[in-house]
């Protein structure tokens, strides 16, 4: 009907800030997975560096052990190839070599010579006991694992290598305590990380060579670090716990020898680069980004509440200003431009239209009788009589104090007086409930007028016209004004 005035409208909370939630969200989601993921490309880059150093490493000892054969060879076959090896001459060749023990086989393994000196094993049959000479005397050069040496406490390896000689194939090997060369010491130096520990160990898990700080003396990498040898079983690269934290480790094999590598080092030295300080100072960036971004968001919010909060409020005072505060039903001027526009439509349509002029009768007396406020309680609920009794689109305004126009689109003479008698006889029939007194009745005058292409101004005047006439009448009547030039109102 739209005759009172709207509620001003609540506007849902912006899809804009939920818009800026989201992508605040992906933009530091997307800043956290890329920290995270350079971070663990990072270590995984160290690791690998690691990694490659372990097997440089590794390259370096089976390149050493390669030339100490290419020496024994040269040895030997320079000093060991005579008919008869006499022991002087063995001992000057295997001291020229730097070796403490060493043995000289012939092509099926029998001992001809050996030091240091034990003549009661001559001529007896090696190869059963030791596979690296079993194979040298099969022809290949051949690299042992840890063998029982003289000294027993100390980790010792055999190298040996084939040769000919003019009775045949001859072996000669030489016995090393690794730890005590300059390989032991290239070991235990391997690698420049602090707190590292590098390890050469044999095909059973015995330690050739181990970290400087730890006895040389013979023992499993099972004894020397129980937790690394157990991790280093289970693969070749990965991490283990010690108390003292996490620990990474490498294995990595000696081409040449069943020998390997072993590389371990604190994680917390290995990543320092990339855990220490710049990760913390990432995450704070990542962090404090995240809050201005909230910030922003929350301030963007706060604005946008404040300016529709500012549009509801003008949207209010708008409808204020078109509205009678007392009723809500439209002011006089809202009124006039409703009854202007309903006009002109008719004149283009060729429609009907009527108008009542309303005027509460003996108002007056409620006020002094009841009270101002009581004569405002007596208008508002006339004004919902009102609005109940009419059509949808009809349209009701406040002409002035106690008195209202009805503008009624489509409706003739004659139905603008049975709308108006319906209307007066609501009234009547209704009577104004008041706090704490009996409830008040009233009546009503109604001057009904038909629209005859005239202005409004004549229209209006016409309708006012036959109020007068109903109030003379008696009142609690409906008058309906005749045509203009006719002359006098017509009861009815
Ligand atoms: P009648 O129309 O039947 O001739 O008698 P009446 O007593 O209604 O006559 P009149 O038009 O002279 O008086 C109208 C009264 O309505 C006067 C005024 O005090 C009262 N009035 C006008 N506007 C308001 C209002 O907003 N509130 C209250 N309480 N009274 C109003
Ligand atoms: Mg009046
Ligand atoms: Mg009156």
């Amino acid at each position: 009907m739209g005759r009172r005035a709207p509620a001003a409208r609540r506007t849902r909370p912006g899809t804009v800030v939920g818009g800026m939630l989201v992508a605040w969200a992906l933009v530091i989601g997307a800043l956290t997975w890329f920290l995270a993921d350079s971070q663990s490309k990072s270590r995984a880059s160290l690791a690998q560096r690691l990694d490659a150093r372990a097997q440089l490493g590794a390259e370096f000892i089976s390149l050493y052990v390669g030339d100490v054969l290419a020496h024994e060879r040269s040895d030997a076959l320079s000093w060991l190839q005579v008919p008869h090896v006499s022991e002087r001459r063995f001992e000057s060749t295997t001291a020229g070599l730097g070796l403490g023990a060493a043995v000289l086989l012939d092509g099926r393994g029998r001992l001809l010579a050996v030091v240091p000196a034990k003549p009661s094993l001559l001529g007896h049959v090696m190869t059963g006991k030791y596979a690296h000479l079993a194979a040298a005397v099969a022809g290949h050069t051949a690299v042992s694992d840890v063998v029982p040496s003289a000294a027993r406490s100390l980790p010792v390896v055999a190298l040996a290598v084939p040769f000919p000689a003019a009775s045949g194939r001859r072996v000669f090997s030489g016995a090393y305590q690794i730890a005590h060369t300059p390989l032991g010491t290239y070991v235990s130096h391997m690698i420049a990380t602090p707190g590292h520990r590098a390890y050469l160990i044999d095909g059973a898990g015995r330690v050739i060579a181990g970290p400087p700080a730890e006895p040389t003396t013979a023992q499993t990498l099972a004894q020397a670090d129980p937790r690394l040898a157990s991790a280093e079983r289970a693969q070749i690269s990965g991490s283990y716990s010690t108390a003292a934290g996490q620990q990474y480790f490498v294995r990595v094999p000696v081409s040449g020898t069943g020998w390997q590598v072993l590389v371990t080092v604190p994680e917390s030295q290995l990543y320092a680069s990339v855990d220490g300080p710049t990760k913390w100072l990432s995450w704070l960036a990542v962090a404090g980004f995240g809050l201005a971004g909230l910030e922003i968001i929350l301030l963007v919010t706060r604005l946008m509440r404040s300016r529709r909060s500012l549009v509801e409020l003008n949207a209010e005072l708008d409808g204020l200003a078109h509205f009678d505060s007392l009723t809500m039903l439209k002011n006089r001027r809202a009124t006039e431009e409703a009854l202007e526009q309903t006009l002109s439509a008719a004149r283009r349509h060729h429609h009907d239209v009527s108008v009542l002029l309303i005027d509460i009768d003996h108002f007056k007396c409620v006020n002094d009788e009841l009270g101002h406020r009581r004569g405002d309680e007596a208008l508002r609920h006339f004004a919902k009589v009102l609005e109940s009794t009419l059509r949808t689109e009809d349209v009701a305004g406040r002409w002035g104090g106690e008195e209202f126009l009805v503008i009624l689109p489509s409706t003739d003479g004659d139905g603008a007086v049975k709308m108006a008698e319906r209307l007066r006889a609501v009234v009547a029939n209704t009577p104004a409930p008041m706090r704490n007194e009996p409830p008040r009745p009233m009546t009503v005058t109604v001057g009904a007028a038909e629209w005859r292409a005239e202005s409004m101004e004549e229209l209006v005047a016409r309708a006012d016209e036959a109020l007068y006439a109903g109030k003379s009448a008696g009142r609690n009547t409906v008058a309906l004004a005749k045509p203009a030039v006719a002359g006098e109102p017509q009861l009815v």
